[in-house]
């Protein structure tokens, strides 16, 4: 049957890429369908209940400052918040909260079923509609789903997760599922393979959930959260749920003992799951072999939400089997009569090597066919939401008419996710790390906005009363810099004083504000007493916590920065030289065979990309600009 209703966009799947990517498509005016196998679990957490952390938490924040819905979404559902790395330079400091996970899944299906131009549609996609067009493109029409609904659209965003015949296991067991609870994608997955893309299989894993009620609270050491907390978003301002504190426990030798006794029940060390997992988020089975020098592990109890009993906790990923997972409980201080509620497992799927993909995250070989997600070969929430809003942002724009939307590596971390897909591929679960940007300084998440906000302002995501907000943020960080670097600190024997009752230092010379922040022992802080006496017109009570911050950093680091910023000048020439998509490679002298392969392979959009592909050497480099200087 052919659905009546023509829409400009599908999106499939309602995890976090999925409603990133339908939620932009539709708030930039495109006709929208999102079409998802189970309406009810759109937004659900599949793993640990918490949006965030080092690096993920500046994917997070860079997705709300484009006017995604993650940032808001977390705030009407977060229990607790914590900043990582707070004693730490800025640029790793990170935002993380801890969620409710059904407050989470509602306010997003509440959000996404009052977006305007989009309709929410439960269905299995089973097959895509294509067609080659006079000029021998190859284009996406539609998708076909299991009851055999024909559904038409120009642009099409798959955002299938771990789902492309997903492979469950547990112990020796195994399923076939998405995640524990939903069918797996057999179609799609195999529609995806008679493309002949590349693909692989990866793996992840997560642990089993716990009754609060049988754990042994009152033994355990707990981890409250920051107080006062600090929000997620930017503009988004939702009511507070109740705060509640994490607890902590450790693993110890009779924990490890168990799970050496049992690596032959075990579906890793068996040889039974084929897909590659994550090194950096490893399985309890995995940390217990890696690490076999180390006597324990940390876990976090996290609580699953306000309204349930369910426990994450989290560093106790396994997928060995059940009576196992149970005999490892009884050894942990805090968990000896723990229930389990849900078992851990693990996930086998499917996924497509991102190498294929355009940074708009179009598929090179399909046009209007784009991939977002775990589906790219990423981990987490947060990459996926990223990737989501850019194919959402990307697909809209094609269907307008106008120019892609590409973020650089020194824009946003966005920048970085992607470019590091699309020219490296992805042979291993992918996340996000503060390392894996070179101007990490620059791409702090207090300045998200400051970097990202006028970009969602002219693609149409960001509303007016987000943006005043945003103006308004903005100005008072001006004005605050302004008065810091304008008011004097005469070296009277009162300011003397005035500065040695408050620790700010000695004076021997006049100073401004400013510079007496810049001291290293100071903060700023510490100065808000001069304010009083030394910018009296100033209205210090109404900055928030988050501008004084920010202009501390300002100031702190504008040496570094600067120097970053020259570096991004100078490298900007190589970032902004486009390569024509048409290029042939083969008919450039003085490239290698090799050299000539991996740019094939990854087709270029750029000289700064072509020159971050591994085995490309400066050589060829020079070769190819000489070649697009001739041609
Ligand atoms: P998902 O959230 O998986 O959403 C996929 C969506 O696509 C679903 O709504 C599904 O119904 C829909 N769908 C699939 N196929 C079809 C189809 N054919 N037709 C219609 N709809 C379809 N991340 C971490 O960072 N750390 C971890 O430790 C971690 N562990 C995990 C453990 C497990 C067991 C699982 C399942 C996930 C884990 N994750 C972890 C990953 C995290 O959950 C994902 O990275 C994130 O949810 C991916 O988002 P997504 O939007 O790409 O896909």
């Amino acid at each position: 049957m052919l659905y009546p209703k023509k829409y400009e966009a599908i999106v499939i799947g309602g995890g976090h890429a999925g409603c990133e990517a339908a939620h932009a498509l539709a708030r930039m005016g495109r006709e929208t369908l999102l079409l998802t196998m189970n309406i009810d679990t759109i937004g659900h957490m599949s793993c640990n209940p918490a949006i965030g952390g080092v690096a993920k938490g500046h994917l997070a924040k860079e997705v709300d400052a484009l006017g995604g819905v993650m940032g808001g979404v977390t705030d009407a559902s977060a229990i607790q918040y914590r900043r990582l790395n707070t004693r730490k330079g800025p640029a790793v400091r990170s935002s993380r909260a801890q969620c409710d996970m059904r407050v989470y899944r509602r306010e997003m299906q509440q959000l996404m079923m009052n977006t305007e131009n989009l309709d929410i549609k439960q269905g299995s996609v089973d097959d895509l509609e294509l067609e080659r067009g006079a000029d021998g493109e190859l284009r996406v029409v539609g998708v076909i789903t299991k009851l055999g609904v024909k559904f038409r659209a120009e642009a099409v965003v798959i955002t299938a997760g771990t789902f492309l015949r997903g492979l469950c296991h547990v112990g020796l067991k195994n399923f076939s599922a998405g995640r524990a609870g939903d069918k797996a994608s057999v179609g799609l997955a195999e529609t995806l393979a008679e493309l002949n893309l590349e693909m692989g299989r990866l793996k992840t894993g997560t642990t089993p959930r716990l009754d609060a009620r049988t754990i042994d609270w009152a033994s355990l050491e707990a981890q409250p959260g920051d107080n006062p907390p600090r929000r997620f978003s930017f503009y988004y301002e939702p009511e507070m749920l109740e705060q509640v504190p994490c607890y902590i426990t450790y693993t110890n030798t009779a924990t490890h003992d168990i799970i050496r006794a049992n690596t032959d029940r075990s579906p890793m060390f068996t040889g039974v799951i084929e897909g590659i997992g994550a090194r950096y988020c490893p399985s309890i089975e995995d940390k217990v072999t890696r690490f076999a020098d180390k006597d324990r592990h940390q876990i976090f109890l996290e609580p699953q939400g306000l309204t349930t009993t369910e426990v994450y906790p989290s560093g106790l990923s396994t997928s060995l089997p059940m009576d196992v997972q149970i005999q490892i409980l009884r050894t942990i201080p805090g968990l000896e009569n723990a229930e389990i509620m849900r078992a851990g497992y693990a996930v086998e799927y499917d996924y497509v090597n991102p190498i294929q993909l355009h940074h708009t995250l179009e598929l090179r070989m399909v046009s209007g066919l784009y991939l977002a997600g775990q589906i790219n070969g990423t981990s987490g929430y947060e990459e996926a939401a990223a990737q989501g809003l850019v194919a959402g942002i990307n697909a809209a724009l094609k269907l307008r008419g106008e120019d892609p939307f590409v973020l650089g590596r020194h824009e946003a971390y966005i920048g970085v996710l992607i470019d590091d897909l699309v020219t490296s591929g992805v042979d291993e679960p992918y996340r996000m790390f503060t390392s894996r940007a070179e101007h990490r300084l620059i791409l702090r998440e207090d300045n998200a906005d400051w970097r990202l906000s006028e970009h969602g302002r002219r693609l149409g995501l960001i509303p007016d009363h987000h943006w005043d907000k945003f103006l308004a943020k903005k100005a008072q960080i001006e004005s605050l810099r302004e008065v810091l670097v304008q008011t004097m600190v005469g070296a009277s024997n009162h300011n003397k004083a005035l500065c040695e009752e408050h620790g700010l230092g000695s004076l021997s010379n006049g100073v401004t504000m400013e510079e007496l922040v810049r001291r290293p022992e100071n903060n700023i802080s510490d100065v808000k007493p001069l304010f009083d006496e030394l910018a009296p017109g100033f209205d210090l009570g109404g900055v928030s916590a988050e501008v004084l911050e920010a202009v501390e950093i300002q100031i702190k680091y504008d040496g570094y920065i600067k120097r970053q910023e020259r570096l991004i000048e100078k490298q900007r020439e190589m970032e902004e030289k486009l390569i024509p998509d048409a290029i042939d490679y083969e008919a450039i002298g003085g490239l290698s065979t090799e050299v000539r392969q991996r740019l094939g392979r990854v087709r270029p959009r750029t000289i700064g990309q072509a020159s971050r592909i591994h085995g490309v050497t400066p050589a060829a480099i020079s070769a190819l600009l000489v070649h697009l200087r001739v041609a």
